[in-house]
């Protein structure tokens, strides 16, 4: 058996379908971000950043790193176990009640990345529910697709941001079986908001639990950080709120917060939680910096905001095909995965700005873009040259005018 040949085989595929993945090789120098050193290709040559999701560069903020220091030298490298196993540290235990503060609820669990969070808290949750049907939203992400289908449960996909179809969906389901709606606030490619209240209106009528994936949003939207469903006023709504701690927060680690004993039951059900070494303290303590620091200022959500309209304002009177949205993510449309990538490679070749093209299966088949998301460090002066960078690769490519 020519098991080389085989893996090879299945990544050629990738390479036929123009969607073979490149990861640009970058230093992030601590204070000189959306600049950083881009080493793939020959020597480190100085890039500007305009799709990462350290969205108000809190990554290098000096409390965040301050306390990473701190707490590395005050409690060393790593968490020496699972929560179980010595490695319940107390710092972790703080960042949590900094969470479930955050989010207005009785209690948060960390885990090491958000994604391990959805997929680990979905599946647990659904499991402990005997019977339960799961309404997921057709656009909801990968690892809360992976958490749901590891549950074993039903599920059914409700249209995108579709309030009547998950209506007609529940309106079938019998009265006496457990309902969990999972669905997202911000969504990150098309950067689209859902309408919380009008899904807990309707999931209350049916009496089904909700889980919101607040990832592209805590930090960034209301008055202190908790995202769309503190903005909208809406978190006592919501049975658990799901959140990172590795985009706005700039850290790395993910959570959930809800009720105690749902909190509970996820602490001594889940297996990614159980059987998985814990947050090192300076991680935790790192966080909760970033978290504290978002929960009063709000410099970085005022400037983040302002950035994002201006941009978009400044591609749209470009002439560039902008899906225009109500967040701060700015997607620039392509609609074709070579075409695509080769936008992004002579953004960096030729003009030394760096965004990674999306394709299939991060979005459809024929929505390919340049997903750009400014933050507060980005200047006047960085968007003029994004612009004039677009226009020369838009022409010399051939590429549509037109809006999608
Ligand atoms: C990135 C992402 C996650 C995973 O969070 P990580 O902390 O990066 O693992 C979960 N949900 C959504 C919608 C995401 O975009």
């Amino acid at each position: 058996m020519d098991y080389e040949a085989l893996f090879g085989q299945a990544v050629d595929k990738l390479r036929a379908e123009k969607r073979y993945r490149v990861f640009t090789e970058l230093a992030r120098n601590c204070g000189s971000f959306p600049v950083a050193d881009n080493y793939s290709g020959i020597g480190p040559a100085k890039i500007t950043i305009w799709c990462s999701n350290d969205y108000l560069g809190m990554g290098q903020h000096p409390a965040v790193i301050e306390a990473l220091q701190q707490g590395a030298a005050q409690f060393g490298a790593g968490a020496g176990g699972t929560r179980n196993i010595s490695g319940n540290s107390h710092a972790v235990v703080e960042l949590e009640a900094e969470l479930a503060d955050l989010h207005g609820k009785e209690a948060a669990l960390a885990f090491m990345s958000g994604y391990i969070a959805n997929q680990t808290s979905l599946s647990t949750l659904a499991k402990l529910l005997p019977g339960c049907i799961i309404l997921s939203d057709a656009d909801n992400h990968n690892s809360m697709i992976e958490g749901i289908r590891q549950s074993g449960c039903e599920r059914l996909i409700f249209r995108h941001n579709d309030v009547a179809h998950l209506e007609e969906l529940l309106k079938g389901l019998p009265a006496e079986r457990p309902k969990l709606v999972a669905f997202e606030s911000v969504y990150s490619m098309d950067g689209d908001i859902a309408p919380i209240h009008a899904i807990c209106d309707v999931a209350d009528k049916y009496g089904a639990m909700t889980y919101l994936d607040e990832v592209h949003a805590v930090g960034l939207y209301g008055s202190h950080g908790g995202g769309i469903a503190d903005r909208d006023n809406a978190m006592q709504r919501l049975h658990i709120i799901q959140g990172t701690l590795g985009k706005a927060f700039g850290v790395v680690g993910g959570y959930i917060a809800g009720s105690k004993a749902m909190i509970d039951a996820v602490r001594s059900y889940a297996p990614a939680f159980i059987f998985s070494t814990a947050m090192p303290p300076a991680i935790a303590a790192a966080a909760a910096a970033s978290v504290r620091h978002l929960k009063t200022s709000q410099a970085e959500r005022t400037r983040h905001q302002e950035r994002a309209a201006t941009l978009r304002r400044m591609l749209l009177n470009a002439g560039l095909p902008v899906l225009v949205n109500q967040s701060h993510i700015v997607p620039v449309m392509v609609g074709d995965p070579a075409l695509c990538k080769a936008a992004s490679d002579m953004l960096l070749a030729d003009h030394g700005i760096y965004i990674q093209p999306i394709n299939y299966p991060t979005v459809p088949r024929g929505t390919e873009r340049l997903r750009i998301t400014p933050t507060p460090v980005h200047t006047d002066a960085m968007m003029q040259d994004l612009v004039a960078a677009l226009l020369d690769v838009w022409q010399r490519l051939g590429l549509s005018r037109k809006a999608a």
